[in-house]
């Protein structure tokens, strides 16, 4: 059967929608996308809105037979498919559609962090205690461990506790590994013929098939990728192929080292050395202006001319009196930048030490140490990346700041990484 049968006047859609609009251009797209998925190869369709875009790439990818991963721009696009186009295409078309949808990981309850975050000092506050009976109740009956579905606001504070992550999954030797959300949500995909992620997720996990130090995809093989707004795919490649750390990360990585720590009767100051040298080290990077969420570490920023690399910024000039938002403050001695990137790379190197020393059969320690190794490579790979490749800079993330460095041009990465990769 050809999509253009479907999709026809003439067709089961025609029969029984009422008001079924034919387009021919809807029509032509589908029969791009279907000689595309059946012959192998890039195509790329730009059609105006009313086109019936999403049809015209769904109907093909379903009766191609292969695994497809449809990733969308934004999450609203991908509950649209998952909730009003696939299951309208099932019913009109009497159709088997194996479907699923994945999320990025932070979307997900982690049970393990559940775990340590209910017995946590610092949870012991009436506030974090109603929410966490919440979680409590609703854990117990939900599927899918979807943050969407839990009955507390989109802002409740909790949840940063208690979600999953890139960094903090533990995978196969977790001891919720079979009860975990997140397992459900993989093994479903690694059943179903169409996946629908979005473009963060997709790229998130392309990264990581790249990286094999990273520890594995999430997103089960596939045979064809479909993009909606390919548009985006440039600045999600650039987002996800470059380096950041920034200073939530090392705030999320001294909590839970912290937490672990506790949970492991060990009361080391460790974590504490690594949050004060993390402020030092980010309070002498070069500022951000009011208005200006980024700036790029460029050869004013640097003691070297033009010619240097990122690495010459841990020999930078003293920069300017103020705080992480740019507000002046009194004049105090220049900050030696390159003393505070040491000082912070041996922070993490000797948290690492001790938490693998503490271990024992204790994952989440070893978890610890494993971020701790992630954030000084990722230290590494910005001083050490040369500007003429790749751009470094300091931006603004959430309330607090990242160093970052990010390829100029993803096309020989995207040529390798995704068009070498799937067929279609
Ligand atoms: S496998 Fe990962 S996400 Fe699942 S409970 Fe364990 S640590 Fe959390």
């Amino acid at each position: 059967m050809r999509a253009s049968d479907l999709l026809g006047p003439q067709g089961p859609l025609a029969r029984s929608i009422e008001g079924y609009e034919h387009r021919p251009s809807q029509m032509r797209m589908a029969d791009l996308v279907e000689r595309t998925l059946g012959h192998e190869g890039v195509a790329i369709v730009e059609a105006g809105t009313g086109t019936g875009k999403t049809w015209a790439y769904l109907v093909p990818a379903i009766l191609s037979g292969k695994r497809v991963v449809i990733s969308t721009g934004t999450r609203a696009l991908q509950d649209q498919i998952m909730e009003r186009d696939l299951p309208a295409l099932r019913d009109h078309l009497g159709l088997a559609v194996e479907a699923v949808c994945m999320k990025g990981l932070s979307n997900y309850l982690c049970l393990r962090r559940y775990e340590l975050y209910r017995h946590a000092p610092e949870a012991a506050t009436a506030e974090v205690g109603k929410q966490l009976r919440v979680i409590e109740d609703w854990r117990a009956y939900t599927e899918t461990g979807d943050r969407a579905d839990l009955p507390l606001p989109e802002d409740a504070s909790v949840w940063a506790h208690v979600q999953s992550g890139p960094d903090t999954r533990i995978g196969a030797r977790c001891s919720f590994f079979e009860k975990c959300f997140v397992t459900k949500m993989r093994r479903a995909a690694e059943n179903a013929r169409i996946v629908v992620v979005n473009h963060h997720l997709f790229f998130a996990d392309l990264a990581l098939r790249g990286d094999r130090t990273a520890g594995g995809a999430v997103i089960p093989d596939y045979d064809a990728v479909i993009f909606d707004e390919a548009h985006q795919l440039e600045e999600t490649a650039t987002l996800f192929f470059g380096a950041s750390v920034s200073t939530g990360q090392l705030e999320r990585l001294a909590r839970d080292a912290t937490r672990a720590l506790v949970a492991a009767k060990d009361g080391s100051p460790l974590p504490e050395v690594l949050r004060a040298a993390a402020d030092a080290f980010f309070l002498a990077l070069p500022r951000l202006r009011e208005g200006n969420d980024r700036v790029p570490l460029e050869a004013s920023h640097f003691s070297v001319g033009s010619a240097g690399s990122a690495a010459d910024f841990t020999r930078a000039e003293p920069v300017v009196e103020r705080d992480w938002d740019g507000a002046t403050k009194a004049p105090r001695p220049a900050p030696d930048l390159e003393q505070r990137f040491f000082a912070l790379d041996d922070a993490l190197e000797a948290l690492g030490a001790h938490c693998r020393v503490v271990r024992g059969e204790d994952e989440s320690l070893a978890q610890i140490a494993k971020r701790c190794g992630q954030i000084r490579d990722d230290l590494g790979r910005i001083t050490e990346a040369a500007i003429g490749h790749s751009v470094a800079w300091v931006s603004r993330r959430g309330n607090g700041l990242a160093l970052g460095i990010s390829p100029i041009d993803v096309s020989s990465i995207l040529r390798k990484e995704l068009f070498g990769r799937a067929a279609s």
